[in-house]
């Protein structure tokens, strides 16, 4: 059987002198593709791992997974891009994005596993991939355009104008070139070309990547965008055995329109989140109630299209958190415009989402508005409506007013105004880690915040959580029973995952900081390493750890990843050994940070996870007196001593020095990084 899902070679390109390169993918196939890559390139090619994201010398890679591109189920139209980032504090961590559509696979079909970007030009330029030839147009007209505007002018100057309804050639033969599609185009918009540390990538309508603020070092490196076409296709090893997995894991595991497993209980938002579990199409747009047709839609081979397309144009495609960013106005329409907005300017919603909820509430103090403490003539007083917010997000792209310090991102802007520890200590500003937006709260679900501090970011991995949290949650609003009990969910999770002890999901006081648990977070980030940042399975689909369409309540983890991968690639690999290529993943990035400057005593969560407690209902299961149940967790806070003690159990579990939380020769070497181990011993940074 052949090898397969490469398509052969990774594109260099030096924007400094406008060169390019052609690196063999087989030089990097043991990290298997996305983030494994991306990172294995930047160590490689980025000698000094203590620049900041907006040197020329930082790499931006755009990733590709050998799934990419093949049809295999949420896992063909991902990509991962890597790079240090800008976003996070107090230092910009090497870290990740991702954004879904059609562009990786596009990528694949022109004919490249991927694109690592380093230098800077000195004048805008995007770049133009066409079956495997690469040119640098010159972007100064595109410059000032938004993403949606941008997008539109380079398939018009790519195609040649063509209606799209037509035929084209992207290459100078009618049969090897002949195409109806439009380029793959992922770009920034003015937020990037201002330098924001919270602008995004965009791509097609509303695909975004946010978090690391990569849109603004794209500005920095003058680049508008990447545009890939290519009418080539990908080596599958067996197609008929991936095909099958794509049928079957439609027909026992996807929601069934015309005979659901479960019945939808509600209509409006409820269905949409109702659908988390029954993983019923559209379900991730929140905007389920807008008044106008709609229909669901999803990136290239999905077996799930969770976003929604809307008969107004506005809020394509836009999910999760682009969904409640303007939640403030409870006109629906005004949300949708103010979502398209953000999409346009190229804004993240993530680090805004409570951002601007943070600034109404210093404006509500006293403490900003017109010649207050921070001084803005923003319309405060008609916050919750579409015109503030389109004057907020504007002046951000703009750096006007109070968007002169926010496109330092929220989280800076509150240092530069002296407000941060008050804040972050009370909780006003609600960021755990590392300057991000808080997610899930970090008292309670900790495989997300112990991840995320033991990380670079907020790890936005939903796995485990459309399970523990949101389906109690849900069935619990809707006034539903819950799909199965809570001893049946942790037995479900504790053989999906092959961490085997059910403890590893008991969220009681006592439960978040044993060792059980730990193997639950150690298991999450080598999961995530491997099958979610490497092989692009979507981490809105992956892993499906249960299932309501099976009667057993059994889901398609770890069965189906594994199946996926021999089909594509033609290798045999055990689940065991997809984790351990995981933890290698995991333990270069640890190393990167170390000679970044991480250290134990920086992985502390802020003031408000140890001081402040819960006070809403927030549904986990957890273990008492020995019997299962879904609990409500309040009153609960982090309790700073255990968890002390559970950072040194952790590092000792990943095989790092317990008092420096840094990677030691003996750890390293079971990886085969003895080279890495050498790097960080020449650096002073070896743990012992
Ligand atoms: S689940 Fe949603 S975000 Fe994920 S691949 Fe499918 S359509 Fe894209």
């Amino acid at each position: 059987m052949a090898t397969g899902g490469y398509v052969g070679k990774i594109l260099y390109v030096n924007l400094t002198d406008k060169t390019t390169e052609e690196i063999p993918t087989s030089q990097y196939e043991e990290w298997g593709g996305g983030y494994g890559i991306g990172q294995a390139l930047f160590w490689d090619r980025v000698p000094d791992k203590t620049i900041d994201g907006f040197d020329p010398a930082n790499m931006v890679s755009f990733m590709t997974s050998p799934m990419c591109g093949t049809g295999a189920p949420s896992a063909t139209g991902r990509t991962e891009v890597t790079g240090i980032g800008i976003q996070q504090y107090p230092i910009g961590w090497f870290t990740r994005s991702n954004f879904g559509g059609r562009w990786s696979a596009m990528l694949k079909y022109a004919g490249y596993d991927g694109v690592a970007v380093q230098g800077a030009s000195d004048t805008p330029v995007w770049i133009n991939i066409v079956n495997g030839k690469v040119t640098f147009e010159d972007a100064t007209g595109l410059w000032g355009l938004d993403t949606h505007e941008t997008q539109e002018e380079i398939w018009k100057i790519v195609t040649g104008n063509v209606d799209f309804r037509d035929w084209w050639d992207a290459d100078s033969t009618r049969d090897s070139g002949r195409t109806t599609a439009k380029p793959a185009v992922v770009c920034i918009g003015p937020a990037g070309e201002a330098q924001t540390r919270n602008a995004c990538l965009l791509h097609d309508s509303g695909n975004g990547g946010g978090q690391g603020g990569f849109g603004g070092i794209l500005g920095a490196k003058n680049l508008k965008a990447i545009s890939c076409i290519g009418t080539g296709s990908v080596p599958v090893a067996d197609p008929a055995a991936l095909m099958d997995i794509r049928l079957e894991l439609k027909e026992v595991h996807g929601y069934n329109v015309d005979d659901p497993k479960v019945e939808q209980p509600l209509t409006g938002q409820g269905t949409s989140l109702f659908g988390i579990n029954t993983n019923q199409p559209g379900y991730a747009h929140l905007l389920w109630t807008a008044n106008q047709p709609a229909r669901p839609q999803g990136c290239m081979g999905c077996f799930k299209n969770c976003r929604m397309n809307f008969a107004s144009g506005l809020a394509n495609g836009d999910i999760c958190v682009e969904g409640l960013f303007w939640a403030a106005s409870g006109d629906l329409n005004e949300q949708m415009a103010a979502i398209t907005l953000l999409d346009r300017l190229g804004i993240n919603a993530y680090d805004l989402i409570n951002g601007h909820s943070y600034l109404h509430s210093l404006y509500k103090m006293g403490i900003l508005g017109p010649g207050k403490e921070i001084h803005s003539e923003l319309p405060w007083e008609e916050y919750a409506t579409y015109g503030f917010i389109e004057k907020l997000l504007h002046a951000i792209a703009d750096g006007t007013d109070i968007g002169a310090d926010l496109q330092d991102g929220v989280t800076r802007a509150a240092v530069k105004w002296g407000r941060y520890e008050e804040d972050i200590a009370s909780g006003l500003l609600n960021r755990p880690q590392w300057g991000f937006q808080e997610h899930y709260d970090p008292r309670l679900e900790v495989e997300w915040s112990y991840g995320s501090l033991f990380g670079d970011r907020d790890i936005n991995e939903h796995g485990v959580n459309w399970w523990v949290h949101w389906m109690p949650l849900v069935t619990a609003a809707l006034g539903v029973p819950a799909h199965f009990s809570a001893e049946r969910m942790v037995e479900l999770l504790a053989e999906a995952t092959g961490v085997g002890d059910p403890d590893g999901w008991d969220y009681s006081e006592e439960g978040i900081y044993a060792d059980p648990k730990l193997k639950a977070v150690a298991w999450h980030r080598h999961y995530g390493r491997f099958w979610l940042q490497s092989m692009l399975l979507c981490d809105w689909a992956w892993p499906q750890l249960a299932s309501v369409n099976t009667e057993d309540n059994k889901g398609a983890t770890p069965e189906y990843e594994i199946r996926m991968y021999k089909a594509v690639t033609g290798k045999d690999i055990t689940y065991e050994e997809s984790l351990e290529m995981g933890r290698r993943i995991w333990n270069l990035g640890r190393a990167i940070w170390t000679l970044q400057g991480r250290h134990r005593d920086m992985e502390v969560f802020s003031g408000y996870v140890y001081d402040v407690p819960t006070t809403a209902p927030y549904f986990l299961p957890v273990k008492e007196n020995g019997e299962w149940k879904y609990g409500i967790c309040l009153d609960r806070t982090l309790d700073r001593e255990k968890f002390e003690d559970t950072k040194t159990r952790f590092y000792a579990l990943e095989g790092w020095a317990t008092d420096s939380g840094w990677p030691t020769r003996a750890g390293l070497g079971e990886l085969g990084l003895d080279h890495v181990a050498d790097e960080l011993e020449k650096n002073g940074k070896l743990g012992a």
